[in-house]
């Protein structure tokens, strides 16, 4: 976690907030194994690194709230495994003395639908979507993006978001293996089955929030588990339409900061209209004995990220 306590800032002043983070737990009860490029993944000692950041948490005391960035399970995880899987990693972060807030991600899906996953990673839900918002203070709002609302994973089979998601796949992908970017250029290599987008309804619900956010004077943390900057992710770990997605967060001056998981390496950036972008290094990817998870102190002007290990320190300033 850093050496320092969180109290007090470089500048000396007081966080107006505190909240622990962590991103792509994927723990399976399987042996390691590597991901397609051949990164080593530690599937069972993943979850010690989550009872780790429970521990520091909690030893921190002024941590109002942690946020999980998504893919708490493995979809290597044997599928008679699953429940049990998710709950046993869910438990852990009951552990922690305070909420948790979840985003749901492909693995997540891989391993769950939709309708059973949402009740046990208590996400509030109309329709079966995992989008929400919450202020834990007055000047700040914090928003949980669904990146897998137009997907073909998680929803039944025959769901009509199933289907958008299989054309608009067909139109962009034109590989058999949907998750394959072979032969697709540059920023098209997003366009994979394990990706997805925000619909049409929920752009319109982030208008309605960032509208609101902009009149009670807030500013607001985007949360997603896909990245939505090309500065900060690979190309391949990009939400769907994170152009679209930017358009909206770029028509009000709120959104300050941009945070998501997926994209195990981690990154960082800011974009053309000075959002700060910062995808969290995985868990997953920690070799027996290391760490990646830390913490965030909320201040006026800035975010500054306490990392362990693989997950990076860093300040995000922005313009008031
Ligand atoms: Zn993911």
């Amino acid at each position: 976690m850093g050496s320092a306590n969180g109290l007090v800032s470089a500048q000396g002043k007081q966080p107006l907030l505190s909240f622990g983070i962590i991103s792509d737990v994927q723990y399976a009860d399987i042996p390691d194994g590597r991901s397609f490029i051949g990164v080593p993944r530690y599937y069972r000692h993943s979850i010690l690194v989550l009872q780790r950041a429970v521990q520091k948490w909690n030893n921190h005391q002024k941590l109002k709230f942690v946020i999980n960035f998504g893919d708490i399970v493995d979809g290597f995880c044997p599928k008679d495994q699953s429940l049990n899987a998710v709950k046993k990693v869910v438990n852990e972060f009951q552990i922690f003395n305070g909420p948790a807030y979840h985003m749901i991600g492909n693995h997540c899906l891989y391993n769950l639908p939709r309708d059973k996953l949402l009740p046990l990673l208590k996400i509030p839900s109309v329709d079966g979507h995992a989008y929400y918002d919450f202020s834990p203070i007055p000047e700040y709002r914090f928003v949980v993006l669904d990146g897998y609302d137009i997907s073909a994973i998680g929803w039944p089979q025959d769901h009509p978001k199933t289907m958008q998601a299989l054309k608009f796949l067909r139109e962009k992908n034109p590989n058999s293996d949907k998750n394959s970017p072979a032969g697709l250029v540059g920023l098209e290599r997003r366009f994979l089955l394990f990706n997805g987008a925000v619909g049409k309804e929920q752009l319109e619900w982030l208008h309605g929030v960032l509208e609101d956010a902009t009149k009670e004077n807030q500013k607001v943390v985007v949360c997603c588990h896909l990245p939505l900057d090309p500065g900060a992710s690979s190309e391949e770990a990009l939400l769907w339409n994170y152009d679209e997605v930017m358009d909206v967060i770029h028509r009000y001056n709120c959104v300050k900061v941009c945070l998501a998981g997926h994209d195990h390496k981690g990154g960082q950036s800011i974009d053309s209209h000075g959002v700060h972008h910062r995808v969290l290094e995985a868990a997953l990817e920690c070799p027996p004995g290391t760490d990646s998870f830390g913490y965030i102190d909320v201040f006026d002007d800035r975010l500054s990220v306490f990392g362990t290990d693989r997950m990076k320190s860093t300040d995000m300033i922005f313009t008031l």
